[in-house]
């Protein structure tokens, strides 16, 4: 295998296919209510990822059963119920407990997985989690976007990467898997961030990647600044380029889930070349293949 994928990953860990359901918990998010910024981060608008368009709005257990009846494999599968949409730990400690637990006893249900900031969880929250891993999987998404503080900053994330690294730090004290969102493509970074980002994580306790370019999206500000004067964003080769100097300086025991992202063409305004997240994948795997690349092969060169 070129590099360490997530399909094989937990096919081994947990003895059947593993199918991720993703749900809208009707989050927010604090870097858009203006608790912590103003307008959120630059790149985002959240429609991507509301659930039917933001119709027919269902309890959380609902959209998993929903989601689960159209499976046609489902008696062979377990699943992971994904919390995607905003920051799914931004609520009290109570309502986190009801809301992750309405999912647990679902059948094939192994687990959660969370998408959320660094600036949005505590102890108590990391406690209720480790309370949760004694009986069901729990895995903690954490957006980063870029290793750069002035990018963090030019994109208002709202955060910088000592918090991101504090939260990491006490997160794995808490024995709860991580996995790191990274982006590719902001106009001012050049291709060497990708390899000083797989340097950085290399030193972390995380144990999960996803990896995407940078899309421009209706109602972001950054959409609204490219509208007014486009810039360059990364083609298909170049991406590729960035994805074969960030995976093989990238430790090899971690796990890549993701490799790029796909975008609703209804939202989308534009984008460095149209492959699907799939095709991309596929011809990655060509080319470290044909390059003869593996995961980690720097890392390893460097130990
Ligand atoms: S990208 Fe995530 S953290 Fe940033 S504004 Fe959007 S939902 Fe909030």
């Amino acid at each position: 295998m070129t590099y360490n994928k997530y399909g094989p990953y937990l096919k081994e860990t947990f003895g059947s296919a593993v199918y991720k359901i993703t749900v809208d918990a009707g989050f927010t998010c604090p870097n858009r209510d203006g608790s912590k910024g103003v307008g959120g981060c630059t790149y985002c608008n959240n429609e991507k990822f509301f659930q039917d368009n933001g119709k027919d709005i269902l309890s959380v257990k609902e959209q998993v059963l929903k989601k689960i009846s159209y499976r046609k494999r489902k008696k062979l599968e377990k699943y992971i119920v994904y919390f995607q949409t905003y920051s799914n730990t931004y609520g009290s400690t109570d309502y986190l407990k009801s809301l992750y637990e309405s999912v647990l006893d679902i059948k094939n249900v192994i687990g959660i997985a969370i998408g959320t900031r660094v600036d949005c969880i505590d102890d108590e929250k990391l406690k209720l989690l480790k309370e949760i891993s004694n009986s069901h999987y729990v895995c903690l998404e954490y957006g980063l976007e870029s290793i750069s503080n002035e990018t963090l900053s030019r994109i208002n994330r709202g955060h910088d990467i000592d918090c991101f690294v504090e939260t990491v730090k006490k997160t794995h004290e808490y024995g709860i898997d991580i996995c790191a969102h990274l982006m590719f493509g902001f106009p001012w970074e050049s291709q060497k961030i990708a390899k000083e980002s797989a340097l950085f994580l290399n030193q972390l306790p995380i144990k999960f990647v996803k990896i995407h370019q940078l899309q421009i999206v209706k109602n972001s500000i950054m959409g609204n600044d490219y509208k007014k004067s486009a810039f360059q964003l990364l083609g298909k080769n170049d991406y590729l380029n960035y994805l074969l100097d960030f995976l093989t300086a990238l430790n090899p025991n971690t796990v890549v889930q993701r490799v790029a992202g796909d975008c609703p063409a209804e939202i989308l305004i534009a984008a460095g070349f149209s492959e699907s997240s799939i095709n991309i994948a596929f011809e990655l795997d060509q080319k470290m293949k044909e390059l003869e690349l593996l995961q980690g092969i720097s890392f390893k060169e460097a130990q």
